[in-house]
């Protein structure tokens, strides 16, 4: 059985992340969504929350699942037992920080690997950061997130500016 892991801060998960996540249920028997908490950016959603929404969104796919974990993302590969990180490049700007995640990662872990699969055109341009900028001043943000999503990330923009 060959478990992949996706790893990220998913704060929230986009429809571009989602694209990632469901093409790798085709490749591998089990795939993780490894929702990191100890993250150097101060995250909109907590990390059960961001769990809940990728189990939400996940739901149609039986083959995987959403944990989060803190510390060494080899430590957590590890203990899941998996083989393979799963990252997403959108574009040239996310290569170079890629590459060097995957080589450090290698040189600690020599018998995992890393697998790049590149953005559906579509998403190029999305990120969880810009969604937030834009919900942030009220704008509609239906096109780049799952509709339950959407209405969270609303909500939470309205709770804090009341
Ligand atoms: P991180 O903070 O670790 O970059 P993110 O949640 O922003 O976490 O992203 C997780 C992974 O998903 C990264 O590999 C990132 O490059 C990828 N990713 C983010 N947005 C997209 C997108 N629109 N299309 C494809 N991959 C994406």
């Amino acid at each position: 059985m060959k478990t992949a892991i996706y790893p990220g801060s998913f704060d929230p998960v986009t429809l571009g992340h989602y694209d990632i996540i469901e093409r790798s249920s085709q490749i591998f028997d089990r795939v993780i969504v490894g929702v990191l908490k100890n993250h150097a950016k101060s995250p909109l959603f907590s990390a059960s929350e961001r769990v809940k929404m990728l189990e939400d969104v996940t739901a149609g796919l039986p083959n995987v699942e959403a944990r989060s974990f803190n510390g060494l993302l080899i430590d957590f590969v590890r203990q899941n037992k998996a083989s393979v990180i799963v990252r997403g490049l959108r574009a040239i700007t996310d290569f170079e920080y890629e590459l060097q995640l995957a080589q450090m990662n290698r040189v600690i872990a020599p018998e995992i690997d890393t697998l790049f699969l590149t953005t559906n055109l579509k998403y190029a341009y999305l990120s969880s950061s810009t969604v937030k900028e834009v919900a942030r001043y009220g704008g509609d943000i239906s096109a780049f997130l799952d509709p339950g999503v959407a209405k969270l990330v609303a909500a939470k923009y309205a709770s804090v500016s009341r």
